[in-house]
């Protein structure tokens, strides 16, 4: 059984069928670039300044619920019809006045309602862990949503740039049935032939032409991957 992550569903998965299944099936990642890193300590810092507070006293566009927990790790059992399951870090869980709770997803990035189609089966995913987790007790989401912060203007005060993130909320419909065939085409994907790799994708080039420069001798045809020896893999 393989397991999952609902972080790769919006991007890594859209983007590149062959790059997704390397990384479940074989462990082999794409290269981070430093910009992330940042975009990343941005995410947990205002995400740790949340926690506690209830959303309505921090602004009067954000419903009334108390943020609970953040960065949470869920693991699920196995998803019905198809052989994965869920494992993954939610960002806050907030607790709703008539003790359901909501779960949500904090994002750097322009708002906008093409948001809620992409990061939908992410939300869904987390949502099917915490409610069917692998272990402990399940806790039961009524809501899926997204707080976005993006950043509006910048202001020197006292030689420190203070930039105003104006926080948006949307919310995201819960669909699980969309989510449960998601995963049965995750689970196709990964137990079917390898996909081809995507043709206008600037780091198979870097992959491909760097490789016949670096290693010209070893590589037959690097163009297709069906050639590829992975007990050799450097990874
Ligand atoms: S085209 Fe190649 S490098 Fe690009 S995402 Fe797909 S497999 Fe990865």
């Amino acid at each position: 059984m393989l397991k999952i992550s609902p972080s790769d569903f919006a991007y890594l998965y859209e983007e590149c069928k062959l790059c997704y299944c390397l990384k479940v099936k074989f462990g082999i990642y794409q290269p981070s670039m430093p910009m992330p890193g940042g975009f990343s300590t941005m995410n947990t810092k205002i995400q740790g300044s949340l926690v506690g507070k209830n959303l309505k006293t921090l602004s009067n566009d954000l419903p009334d619920g108390q943020v609970i927990n953040q960065e949470g790790w869920v693991e699920s059992i196995t998803v019905p019809n198809a052989d994965v399951f869920i494992k993954g870090k939610y960002d806050l869980l907030v607790k709703n006045p008539d003790g359901t709770h909501t779960l949500v997803d904090l994002k750097i990035s322009k708002p906008g309602d093409d948001k809620i189609d992409k990061y939908a089966t992410q939300l869904a995913a987390y949502k099917f862990a915490l409610e069917y987790p692998k272990s402990g007790e399940p806790i039961k989401i009524t809501k899926l949503a997204l707080l976005i912060f993006y950043p509006e203007s910048v202001a020197f005060v006292d030689g420190i740039a203070k930039v105003n993130f104006p926080p948006k909320w949307l919310e995201i419909p819960d669909d699980q049935a969309k989510f449960l065939n998601f995963a049965k085409q995750i689970d196709d994907l990964l137990t079917g032939p390898l996909p081809v790799e995507g043709k206008e994708c600037k780091w198979c080039a870097y992959r491909q032409v760097g490789e016949k420069i670096a290693h010209p001798v070893n590589i037959d045809d690097s163009s297709n991957h069906e050639n590829l020896d992975l007990s050799k893999s450097p990874f």
